[in-house]
């Protein structure tokens, strides 16, 4: 008999996630400073481990290795939340499940080109082929089967990391320039593909748009966020109910 999965789930906030610790069993956690891990089991076994890492690439980096030190058997790390949009078609509630995501505040010029990784000499980190290809038949499936209410359109994309809320127009554009193909800003997906991927473990990135990073960002952020949390765990689930399908 195949070991049961361990997933891990990371979100910067307990919003993201949603009421998910509810749907656990054999709940425990450990407290790391202020970053407490919890664990559990789910469904039919799954193993989850998963944590709240805070905004920013810091504390999602810290979390990830956090999480992956205790989860040394860990057979996936999802990170799950919101982002602003940075592609004009998308509109609040659609799901952006990041194709490649890059670090746009990562700038080693003159050594390295713009966004390139020093550590890994690459800008853009790229999932599992077989895991991305898992998650977006999952969510599609899902999305047909009427689970995955009030959320807009699945698609693939790429998705930006950095230290920055963005809520400018202006700065926006001058990202979409140099990135054209991008679809989501955030502040922490980088950052945790980037320490699963030099620990060799398989990544995920998931982002539901809360706004459209201009002016009216922060607005519609609180206002999104309130009505997101009573949803965000739907979207979990919806993956990890069709784990056997992978
Ligand atoms: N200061 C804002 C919220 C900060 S954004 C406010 O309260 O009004 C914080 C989180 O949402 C981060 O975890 C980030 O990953 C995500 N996020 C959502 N929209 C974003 C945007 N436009 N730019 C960057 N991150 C965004």
């Amino acid at each position: 008999m195949t070991r049961p999965l361990h997933i891990g789930l990371l979100g910067a906030m307990p919003e993201e996630i949603g009421s998910d610790l509810s749907h656990l069993r054999q709940l425990t956690s450990t407290d790391h400073g202020d970053l407490t891990l919890h664990q559990g089991v789910w469904g039919d076994g799954v193993r989850l481990t998963l944590a709240w890492s805070g905004w920013g690439k810091v504390s999602a980096a810290r979390a990830a290795t956090r999480l992956l030190a205790a989860a040394p058997d860990l057979d996936l790390l999802l990170f799950s939340g919101v982002a602003g949009a940075a592609d004009a078609a998308l509109q609040q509630w659609d799901v952006v499940l990041a194709d490649a995501v890059i670090q746009h505040d990562m700038n080693a010029s003159p050594l390295f080109p713009r966004f390139t990784l020093p550590p890994l000499n690459r800008d853009r980190l790229q999932p599992d082929p077989d895991w991305l290809a898992w998650a977006s038949r999952s969510l599609n499936a899902a999305q047909e089967a009427g689970e995955l209410k009030g959320f807009g359109t699945v698609r693939p994309g790429l998705i930006a990391t950095g230290d920055q809320f963005i809520s400018d127009a202006v700065v926006l554009k001058e990202l979409k320039a140099a990135l054209p193909d991008l679809q989501a800003v955030e502040m922490e997906g980088g950052a945790v593909a980037q320490v699963a991927q030099q620990e060799g473990v398989p990544w995920l990135v998931l982002r539901v748009i809360s706004d459209g990073a201009d002016e009216a960002a922060a607005q519609s952020f609180s206002d999104f966020l309130q009505v997101y949390e009573q949803q965000a765990w739907s979207l979990i689930e919806a993956l990890l109910k069709r784990l056997s399908t992978r």
